[in-house]
């Protein structure tokens, strides 16, 4: 996503920086020939372009591991408190490009490429994401886990390596169809398998009691294998490791088979226990109680919890130190944060584990666990939140649910002590209901397993102890906090905006790429036209290259002069793509009923998956695609308005598109959102946005102002006021003509001539059982909208709220959000230091060899951890000074 002359630009940086980066220029292309040779085994008479991206990978990929050995040398030497992130979901995107820029090798990567005479981001494109997520909370894992290394934390993410990420969308006669995300195909140069240190995961078997205590027996093993990613933070040597578990058939699995004779038949039910890992749950904010899911939940944790310990107690000074046996001392070299409850059990096994394993007293283990865990929040969707059943606990985790049931035991003792004789507060406290088929409710279970317990936005933290968790908010008000999420600027700027990013730089120095807030230094610019010409310029370009890519990929042209107005999410109801899709035949009908009509063109473009088994979710857009068809083939409307659905959402196209965009679409009902991250990928990329004062919305527009802000639609409480006073869609619908004519044509098949009656069921949503207050909204949005158009003319006047937007975005780097996480949850201070380079001596003469060599024997520091080999071209490099 370069700018036409940007490579010359590139090349141009390169020669003014000398000597030490030609010669880096021509070790980039030996090593990449050597890797061509010896890696892929091909001569270039034979190569393909994915050879030619593994070998520039592997060439990059040279560069990390240096740096990773010793970064994990350093922390076993320091021994700082280790933070550990807990997620099951990882939506990374592609390695590639965000290494080369982490590591400062961008520019000389290029310049070797093109010297070889390859397209460098052609072959970038050949890469696969890493698409181990759903949407906003795998995304935000990902987000985090550079942050953490960017400023220097003892961080690791653990999580599943799924061998089917989140599925491939195609649309096809307007419908989507899901097809299996074969990312490992071509195999993956960006992970370390290290099948020496696979661990075993007990599953169902029974309790047993004896005088000591429980122990858990005749359960079933499987393996959990580690393969480790690298995650580099920007410019400061530090690689942390994102360690993610595979499941592995233990040698005796199914070996009564075996013993039976049915060799062949033991051998393929070794699938079975590998299933685990097979594929990623396709939800985004929907809980669907699966026993498969609940077993990938227990396989990570479980797995992650040995690896932890056996960190905690191997650390340098762990023998010695008898603090180290005692576990006293554990939530002070440990902190683990759960990303969401999909790995809440992590707090009845940790004490589990302290219990049976470790001999400790229940009381111990509790303050233990407590001080150790905190839990974060993602939503108050009561259709996402886990309700595993006590019948599937029961049956694959009988200890972990016996553990349960004390946790809960002691909790209601504590609820009663501070609460006496309140017994519907009691029921409505339990971790367990009661009602229906007993369930356990893992988001309290996490309340009480946790010091601290935090929403994602100021909005949505409010919400926790206003509503859903009030309960327990009025029993321990101190472990209520809000963290409001971020992303960060490497990726969702420097990387995917390179002419933005070197425009801003120009201005105000590079200093934003690690502080984001040093944006609001472009604020006194609102009034210099020369540059607000070239923030024009710039969105025009990437809006060119937009068009290019849709007219490649789809065949359609779009007019790079109309708005490009866009919503990409995961498709939701309480996301309200209907409301957008009310807007676009809105327009339509405008034009239809007078051509003549001052319009400002629009390119609208929605995009996201739905859940393979939500079916209004997927009826949306097949409603969209329908529109589309209508509007797009009307002579009448020509390129005036045009819509466009974009397939396959995914990391890597929100790159392109976000660039791209003029108006960002964040229209959810307030209260639903619980914070977003799209929302502040736009505005740092210059977009504005209308939207509903929900979830980081309300921040985002008190930092940039409401002047530059289009704000439409019920606030929070109103919307809490209309659920109680009962909601009455027809009154809406009556009452607005243009809103009449609009689902009159979705219900009586005006978009779906050949088949009438097939959005009766959208229709039926909005006017029956809408949860979402869809027609409540219309009118204002409408409104909004129309404004946003009128502004839109003065381009000027948009280019000034464009850079007003940027300046304003400080507050939404992941960097902020970490710092935050790292000081009022993790008690540990970000370090910021910049390691030594791999040619460079990491500690002090006076820390003798042999310590540095008995480092962490299964992270990246295993094998030779001598100093390794100086990277010849930061040596070359160091020569010029
Ligand atoms: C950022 C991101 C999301 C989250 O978007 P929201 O608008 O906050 O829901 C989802 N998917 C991808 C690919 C993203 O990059």
């Amino acid at each position: 996503m370069a700018t036409p002359t940007s490579d010359f630009d590139k090349r141009k940086q390169i020669s003014v920086r000398g000597i030490a980066e030609v010669e880096s220029v021509a070790n980039i292309k030996k090593t990449f020939n050597q890797h061509l040779h010896f890696t892929l085994v091909k001569d270039r008479n034979v190569a393909t372009p994915r050879d030619y991206y593994f070998a520039l990978a592997h060439t990059v990929r040279d560069h990390l591991v240096g740096r990773w050995i010793r970064t994990q040398q350093y922390y076993y030497e320091k021994d700082p408190k280790r933070v550990y992130y807990l997620s099951l979901e990882y939506y990374m995107g592609r390695s590639l490009q965000n290494t080369m820029i982490n590591l400062g090798i961008q520019a000389a990567c290029d310049e070797a490429l093109y010297q070889l005479g390859l397209d460098i981001e052609e072959l970038q494109e050949l890469e696969e994401d890493a698409g181990l997520g759903n949407g906003g909370l795998g995304r935000l894992a990902a987000c985090f886990l550079d942050s953490m290394a960017t400023l220097g934390l003892a961080a690791y993410g653990y999580g599943i390596r799924y061998e089917y990420g989140i599925f491939d969308q195609k649309i096809k006669d307007g419908e989507q169809i899901e097809e299996p995300d074969d990312w490992l195909r071509f195999g993956n140069p960006w992970e370390k398998a290290r099948p020496e240190y696979m661990l075993p995961v007990n599953f169902y078997g029974r309790v047993e009691k004896h005088e000591r205590g429980s122990r858990w027996v005749d359960t079933q093993v499987v393996f959990a294998m580690p393969y480790d990613m690298p995650v580099p933070g920007y410019l400061n040597n530090t690689v942390n490791t994102l360690r993610l578990w595979s499941a592995k058939s233990p040698h005796d699995f199914s070996l009564k088979f075996f013993n039976n004779g049915d060799y062949i038949q033991a051998v393929l039910d070794r699938n079975n226990a590998e299933n685990i890992s097979r594929v990623l749950y396709p939800n985004d904010n929907f809980f669907s109680g699966k026993e498969l899911r609940l077993k990938q939940e227990y396989f990570m944790v479980a797995a992650s919890l040995q690896d932890i310990i056996r960190r905690f107690k191997s650390a340098k000074f762990g023998c010695r130190d008898p603090v180290r046996t005692s576990f006293d001392s554990f939530p002070d070299k440990v902190a683990i944060q759960l990303n969401d409850t999909h790995p809440s059990m992590a707090i009845p096994e940790l004490m589990r584990i302290l219990i049976d394993i470790e001999g400790l007293t229940w009381e111990k283990a509790w303050q233990v666990t407590v001080k150790t865990c905190a839990y974060t929040n993602h939503t108050v969707l009561p259709e996402a939140l886990e309700r595993w059943t006590v019948a599937q606990l029961e049956h694959l985790l009988p200890r972990h649910l016996e553990i349960i049931y004390h946790i809960n035991f002691l909790h209601l003792q504590e609820v009663s002590k501070k609460f006496p004789g309140d017994t519907d507060r009691l029921r409505r406290m339990s971790c367990v209901e009661e009602e229906g088929d007993k369930r356990i409710n893992m988001a309290y279970l996490s309340i009480v397993g946790s010091h601290a317990i935090n929403g994602v936005a100021a909005l949505h933290s409010e919400l926790l102890k206003t509503t859903v968790f009030r309960d327990f908010y009025e029993m321990m008000p101190e472990r209520f906090q809000n963290k409001t999420n971020g992303i960060t600027p490497r990726r969702w700027l420097l990387l995917c905006n390179p002419s933005l990013a070197d425009v801003i730089t120009d201005k105000i120095g590079d200093g934003w790429v690690r502080d984001l807030s040093e944006l609001a230094k472009l604020k006194p610019l609102a009034n210099d036209q020369q540059f607000l010409r070239r923030l024009l310029q710039i969105k025009q370009e990437n809006k060119m290259r937009l068009a290019i890519h849709i007219k490649e990929k789809y065949n359609v042209t779009v007019n790079p002069g109309s708005m490009f107005d866009i919503q990409v999410k995961r498709i939701h109801e309480y996301k309200r793509q209907l409301l957008n899709c009310l807007h676009i035949i809105t327009m339509y009908n405008r034009l239809k009923r007078n051509p003549n009509l001052p319009f400002t063109p629009r390119t609208v473009m929605v995009g996201g998956k739905a859940a393979p088994g939500y079916h209004i979710a997927k009826q949306i857009i097949k409603l969209i695609c329908a529109v589309a068809r209508v509007v797009n083939n009307d002579p009448i409307i020509g390129d005036r308005l045009k819509v466009i659905y974009l397939e396959n959402y995914r990391v890597s196209l929100a790159e392109k598109i976000i660039p791209a965009a003029d108006l960002s679409e964040q229209i959810s009902t307030a209260g639903t959102e619980a914070s977003g991250t799209g929302n502040m990928k736009f505005q740092l990329n210059g977009s504005l946005t209308i939207g509903t004062l929900d979830g980081a919305n309300v921040e985002m527009r008190e930092e940039m102002g409401a002047e530059n802000f289009f704000l439409f639609g019920m606030t929070e409480p109103e919307v809490q006021a209309l659920g109680q006073k009962g909601y009455n869609p027809y009154e809406y619908y009556e009452r607005n003509p243009e809103l009449k004519l609009a689902v009159d044509q979705i219900r009586n098949g005006f978009f779906s001539p050949s088949n009438p009656t097939i959005f009766q069921d959208i229709a039926d949503v909005i006017l029956k059982h809408d949860r979402f207050f869809i027609l409540a909204d219309y009118d204002a949005y409408i409104k909004c909208q129309d404004q946003v158009s009128a502004v839109y003319m003065d381009q000027m006047k948009w280019a000034r709220m464009s850079l007003l937007n940027i300046a304003s975005s400080g507050k939404f780097s992941s960097d902020r959000t970490i710092t935050q996480y790292a000081r009022e949850i993790w008690s540990v201070e970000p370090s910021n230091v910049r390691l030594p380079a791999p040619h460079e001596p990491l500690f002090s003469p006076t820390v003798a060899k042999s310590q540095v060599k008995n480092s962490d024997e299964s992270d990246a520091a295993d094998g030779d951890a001598k100093a390794p080999a100086a990277d010849v071209s930061q040596l070359q490099q160091k020569k010029g000074y």
